[in-house]
């Protein structure tokens, strides 16, 4: 995360007296560093979320734990990620539209900061130390397996944990770097709305601010290079979001790829080759790159503590997460094909057990979902049906349409749900929902599967009526109907024939 910006002189912009309440909770002025103890149960470095629920797990366990964070606590989830993002989309998606544009935007972004503020109490320092952390401002790096120089601190300790997350990833394009553009580390910190806004980048990220800034009354141009947005996901829920993108007026450049960005004053320009090879300049006020992440290891020294790196810089980890060295451990992003704040704190809960007891905790079986959160949503938990495919997997499919459903029917929702089971049996294997609250919908099926519950099992449960959560019976129904085999029916009119 960039550094942020020094509070003083006061500044004036909507929402300026919350900026000023999170960085007092986060990242408190002239904090005063701790005497760091003589040996520390463990060292953690990072404060994201991963950080933060594996400090104050350790420390509640009686640990002696030190926490050391370069930026602000909190990471990315809190301060340039999913809390701000997240306020952002929701308030568009119910402001009333009685004010002019600039209005609107200066309403969203100060309750986007007022938000933010508000769910910084739970990750501020005070709070931290007051559980018994010892929190250390500073960047952190190996001089041994045993210590740790967090800025100008030594700290001596038994075992590390890296939970250092991961930075947006510039490609690299002529241009690009110098033209100043938006990551997500400074979209939030926007005073003013922009006229245009070019994205790059049509995943999870630039897909929800996309939506959200289109429907704040900006001029959106999103830019991709594979032909359809949200390539990770099911090509019927790319499409619902798709759809949606352009009813709200964004542009969309798919299977386009950017050759060259140029910044003159308040103006950029974006030349760019569209789907059809046809040379294109898009002019804006601003270009946010959204098109991956990197995970942050470079300032660690790791090659002094034996700890090797995959082909995509992520910290090589087994099933306990352990990094290569055996005394060190590594949680969230960092260490993680899947960065989401949810895996962050998977792996925290099991760094703790595992770097403070018997390394008996294991990634194995977890059921990760994630969720796009455009309206619609997109959820999903295992592989989508073409990954499923692709691999060769036999799998049958169970598919409810919304508009099947009574609830889906008052609300006009055109999403959809599918299970996708083992082939001939109700094991899930994965599943995928878009529409009204998929995120919501995606828990019990996330549940299912993790505890090993069979669709034909879920089927068992009486939901309320009318909702969009029927599917689960419907789905349901739907297995058990193919049980019903040829054989199995005469059986049962012979059966009633007699009792007729
Ligand atoms: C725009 C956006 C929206 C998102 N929305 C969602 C969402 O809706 N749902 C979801 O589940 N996930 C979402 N994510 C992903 C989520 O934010 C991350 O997966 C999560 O923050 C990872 O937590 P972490 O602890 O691994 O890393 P981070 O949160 O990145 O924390 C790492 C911390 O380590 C610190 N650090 C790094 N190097 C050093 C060092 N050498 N010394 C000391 N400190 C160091 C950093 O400053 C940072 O504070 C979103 C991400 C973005 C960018």
């Amino acid at each position: 995360m960039a550094e942020m910006p020094n509070p003083s002189p006061p500044a004036r912009y909507p929402g300026a007296e919350h900026d000023a309440r999170w960085r007092r909770l986060v990242l408190p002025a002239g904090y005063p560093q701790p005497e760091p103890r003589e040996r520390y149960h463990l060292v953690v470095i990072g404060a994201g979320t991963a950080g933060l629920v594996t400090a104050i797990a350790a420390a509640g366990l009686g640990a002696h734990v030190a926490l050391v964070e370069r930026n602000a606590l909190g990471g990315d989830c809190l301060n340039v990620g999913c809390v701000p993002s997240k306020s952002l989309l929701e308030f568009t998606r119910f402001a009333e539209d009685e004010h002019d544009d600039d209005e609107r935007f200066d309403a969203a972004f100060e309750r986007l900061r007022a938000v933010r503020a508000a769910i910084a109490e739970h990750d501020s320092v005070e709070r931290y130390t007051q559980a018994g952390v010892d929190v250390f401002h500073g960047s952190a790096k190996f001089v041994d397996q045993w210590t740790v120089q967090a800025g100008s601190v030594r700290l001596v300790t038994r075992r590390t944990v890296i939970a250092t997350g991961s930075h947006p990833r510039l490609p690299s394009i002529q241009g690009l770097a110098e033209s100043r553009p938006l990551t997500n580390e400074t979209v939030f910190d926007l005073k003013r709305r922009p006229k245009r806004l070019a994205i790059l980048g049509a995943g999870p990220i630039g897909c929800e601010l996309a939506q959200a800034f289109a429907r704040l009354g900006v001029e959106v141009v999103m830019i991709e290079s594979e032909p359809r947005v949200l390539s990770s996901e099911d090509p019927r829920a790319s499409a619902l979001v798709e759809r949606a993108l352009l009813d709200a007026g964004v542009v969309l450049e798919l299977g386009a790829s950017v050759t060259a960005v140029d910044r003159r004053g308040a103006h950029v320009s974006i030349a760019l080759s569209d789907a059809d090879g046809t040379a294109k300049e898009i002019g804006a006020d601003e270009l946010l790159v959204a098109t991956g992440r990197r995970p942050n290891t470079d300032e660690l020294n790791l090659a002094a503590v034996g700890v090797e790196l995959d082909a995509q810089g992520r910290i090589v980890v087994d099933r306990y997460l352990r990094t290569t060295n055996p005394k060190i451990y590594a949680a969230g992003d960092v260490c993680s094909a899947v960065q989401l704040t949810h895996n962050a704190d998977a792996h925290a809960r099991i760094v703790v057990q595992n770097a403070l007891f018997a390394p008996t905790a294991t990634t194995e079986g977890l059921v990760i979902p994630r969720c796009t959160y455009t309206d619609p949503e997109v959820a999903q938990i295992g592989p989508t049906a073409d990954e499923l495919a692709r691999a060769g997997t036999a799998f049958d499919a169970y598919r409810v349409d919304f508009a099947e459903l009574d609830r889906g029917r008052m609300q006009r929702d055109e999403g959809f749900a599918e299970i996708l089971t083992a082939a001939g049996s109700d094991r899930i294997l994965g599943a995928t929902i878009a529409g009204r609250d998929a995120g919501e919908l995606i828990a019990p099926v996330a549940i299912a599967a993790t505890l090993g519950i069979g669709l034909g099992d879920l089927g068992k449960a009486v939901l309320p009526y009318p909702t969009r959560s029927e599917f689960l019976r419907k789905a349901a129904d739907r297995y058990r109907l193919t049980k019903l085999t040829p054989g199995r029916k005469r059986l049962l009119e012979t059966w009633l024939g007699w009792r007729a």
